[in-house]
């Protein structure tokens, strides 16, 4: 029934539908494309999936296709009846939500537990994936599309230009990958930076949430001011007392702390 549905190009242009810019939409419309990142996301076979910002369905397809659920957040109304006719084709494995995704409750909209699959919004790429990380409802795993500067800053290794607050914060709770490279001509209308897709796993031992809490504030402060030395970029929070509670050396900067010892600082403080 799925493979009836005609290309994407098309089913926008029955519809009448443009891209918005103000949604962030860039359309990701080579349905080998939206396969590859169901392939990167699987085996879905059966799992529930959360996706955010559907639009024309490119990637909600190669989902269906992958055997997932589908629970299908949107903003933007005017491609709900589009997604309608998919879902009614999907035997029932479709849910259209029309909300914003920030504000969503995704423990009642997943009924257990799920993974994120998402082309994200640009604008609300880094927020909803924080929301993920650190919210009640804690995904199985995610893979998501970002600008590609950001995908490098949630995987990026300790002593780099990208390190920092998010790649400290998204490896304490993940593992962090870059699996896919696409440049800006993929998508409908191009954007004007190239993307990639990262996969984050959820680590085995979770950090107590106050430890989370903590964490966000010491890479919060050691990042703030990163040409510094831990002593005076933490001074508010204890300076050279809380790093050597950590064991963590006060006269080095914040781009050369392993997460570990981000952990450790948080732990201390
Ligand atoms: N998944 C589609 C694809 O790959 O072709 C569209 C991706 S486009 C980059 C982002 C989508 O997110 C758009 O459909 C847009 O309307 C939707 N969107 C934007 N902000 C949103 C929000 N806060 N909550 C839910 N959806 C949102």
């Amino acid at each position: 029934m799925l493979n009836a549905f005609p290309p994407l190009r098309n089913a926008l242009a029955e519809h009448g539908l443009l891209a918005d810019k103000s949604f962030g939409q860039h359309f990701l419309l080579d349905l080998n494309i939206t396969r590859k990142i169901a392939r990167l996301a699987g085996p879905l076979e059966g799992q529930t999936v959360i996706e955010v910002g559907p639009g024309p369905g490119g990637l909600t397809r190669a989902l269906l296709e992958a055997g997932a659920r589908v629970v299908a957040v949107e903003k933007d109304a005017r491609f709900l009846p589009l997604l309608a006719e998919l879902a009614a084709a999907a035997d029932g494995r479709l849910t259209l939500v029309e909300a914003d995704a920030l504000k969503v409750d995704e423990a009642a909209l997943a009924g257990g537990p799920g993974h994120v699959v998402a082309n994200l919004p640009y604008n609300v790429g880094t927020p909803l994936l924080i929301k993920w990380l650190t919210g009640p409802w804690r995904p199985l795993s995610m893979t998501l599309m970002f600008q590609k500067e950001v995908a490098d800053r949630i995987a990026a290794p300790v002593g780099g230009d990208a390190y920092g607050r998010l790649a400290v914060i998204c490896q304490a709770l993940c593992s962090a990958k870059v699996v896919m490279d696409l440049p800006a001509r993929a998508f409908t209308p191009p954007p004007k930076v190239a993307s990639a897709v990262v996969r984050l796993d959820p680590l085995a031992v979770r950090p107590p949430d106050a430890e989370i809490a903590a964490l966000e504030k010491v890479s919060a402060a050691a990042f703030g001011q990163r040409r510094k030395m831990l002593r005076s970029s933490l001074k508010l929070l204890g300076g050279e007392a809380l790093c050597e509670r950590a064991g963590i050396d006060p006269g080095v900067r914040a781009e050369t702390v392993p997460v570990e010892g981000f952990l450790r600082l948080a732990r201390a403080l």
